[in-house]
Order: C-alpha cells, then sequence, then structure tokens
C-alpha cells in the first residue's frame, strides 16, 4: 500500500513539475500573466522582430520592409539601442513600433531576483526613451523624418520577455510597470537555421526552412517571431512577404 502511494505522490509531483515547466517556459500559456500572442492587428499577420538593434542588419530590415510597405514590430534589448540610439530614431521614423527586451537580455534574466528584473526592464525603457527624445522636436531642431506624433512611445509600453519565458515575479513586476505582454504564435526558427556562419551557399536553403515553418502555422491573426541580429534576417524577409501575400495573408 505504502508503495502504491509512493508511486502516486512521484507521478503528482512529476505532474506538477511539467505543468510549471510548461507555464514558466510557453510564452502563450498565460498562467502567469495575460500575454497577447494573436491579433495585434486583427485579422492581419504581424512581423516582429527581436534582439536588435543591429547596425548592419537592422537597418536593411527596415529598407526591406518599405519597399513592401509593411509596418513591424521591433523588441530591442536596452544595452543594444544604448549603443546605436539612432538606430531607435531610425525604426521610429519609419512609423513601426519599438517594445522592450530588457537591458541585458540576460539568460539568467528569468531566475533572477525581483530586484534585477525591474532594473532589467525599467533599464531598457530608460534607454529607448532617451533615443527618442534625443529626437523630439524643438522650435529650431528635428531629426528628418521624425514627426511629432511618430516619437511618441507606444502607451501601454509593450513588453516581450527574453526566450519567452514567464513566472510569477516577472509577472508581478510587469503588472507594477504597467507593460502590455506580446507573444508570437508563430517561430520561423531563424535562430536555429540562419546561424551567421553559414557559407553563402548554404542560405538559401536555410530560408527555405524557416519559411516553410512560418507558413505551415501563419494564419490571419498570426504574430510571427524574427530576429533581426542575424545577418540572413534581410534575404529572409525579401522572400516571406511575398510568399504571405501569395497564401493571401495581410500584413
Ligand atoms: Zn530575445
Amino acid at each position: 500500500m505504502n508503495g502504491v502511494l509512493v508511486i502516486v505522490l512521484c507521478v503528482l509531483v512529476a505532474a506538477a513539475l511539467i505543468f510549471l515547466v510548461w507555464a514558466c517556459s510557453r510564452i502563450g500559456s498565460g498562467v502567469w500573466i495575460k500575454v497577447q500572442c494573436r491579433d495585434l492587428r486583427p485579422g492581419k499577420v504581424t512581423l516582429t522582430f527581436d534582439d536588435g538593434p543591429d547596425p548592419e542588419v537592422t537597418p536593411k530590415v527596415l529598407d526591406v520592409l518599405d519597399s513592401y510597405g509593411v509596418k513591424a514590430y521591433f523588441f530591442v534589448t536596452g544595452s543594444k539601442a544604448e549603443k546605436h540610439p539612432e538606430l531607435i530614431r531610425l525604426i521610429v521614423s519609419r512609423g513601426h513600433t519599438v517594445g522592450n527586451h530588457t537591458y541585458t537580455h540576460s539568460p539568467l534574466f528569468p531566475v533572477s531576483g525581483k530586484t534585477f528584473i525591474e532594473d532589467d526592464i525599467r533599464a531598457c525603457d530608460s534607454v529607448i526613451d532617451l533615443a527618442v527624445q534625443e529626437a523630439a522636436p524643438t522650435s529650431d531642431s528635428r531629426e528628418p523624418g521624425l514627426s511629432a506624433s511618430a516619437v511618441a512611445a507606444p502607451e501601454p509600453r509593450l513588453f516581450r520577455p527574453p526566450f519567452g519565458v514567464t513566472n510569477p515575479d516577472i509577472a508581478k513586476i510587469l503588472k507594477h510597470t504597467g507593460h502590455k505582454v506580446i507573444g508570437w504564435d508563430v517561430r520561423s526558427f531563424d535562430t536555429v537555421h540562419l546561424k551567421d556562419s553559414l557559407a553563402p551557399s548554404e542560405l538559401d536553403a536555410a530560408i527555405g526552412k524557416c519559411l516553410g515553418n512560418i507558413l505551415r502555422k501563419t494564419r490571419p491573426g498570426s504574430v510571427i517571431l524574427l530576429h533581426d541580429r542575424l545577418a540572413g534576417a534581410p534575404a529572409l524577409l525579401t522572400r516571406l512577404i511575398p510568399a504571405l501575400r501569395r497564401a493571401g495573408l495581410e500584413l
């Protein structure tokens, strides 16, 4: 009898652990905090880029988006944005939306203490604010092409947790800071397939794998996860946008 009880307890503990891992690692689980993973623009497919801005790649991504007349969301890290505030201004001036992806993007972010988590989130906000404020129109100076409405930060502020991981501490802090949490429902797996170490001859096949991942799962209202720190991102985007449109999806 004791043996049966031990087995039942072990099964319950294992089930609880599996549930906890799923709840923390699955961006759309909604267990700790409400995360918007679809319908940023109702009925349309939304492109989101994480881990930038990158001085080489982000401007090229913006050029591709411009050439197709597509607006996107960029979840930037504060440490990179601090080095390249001009890229934050460039993203905003082209009509895209900037969101917070923490300052450090530390792999330890989800398991760090509450103070670190909150400081990491707020530091990224400060960098974005500073970059945008530096471009705020004054009586005698304004960055070309940046209108007063374009420099306004989105309200509420948008946040995407690194690695899509949430937990009770992160949820509590985000409720306090007032960020709206944005997830995704379609992963391109670009970080797996579009390694910067790829030979040029391998790029085409790698892009094909990402396209396959995306097109299999995308439907109206989908939010697609991409990364503008990868050198192959502009080439992927150049094939992705026409492919989505051919599939009858609106961007
Ligand atoms: Zn990231």
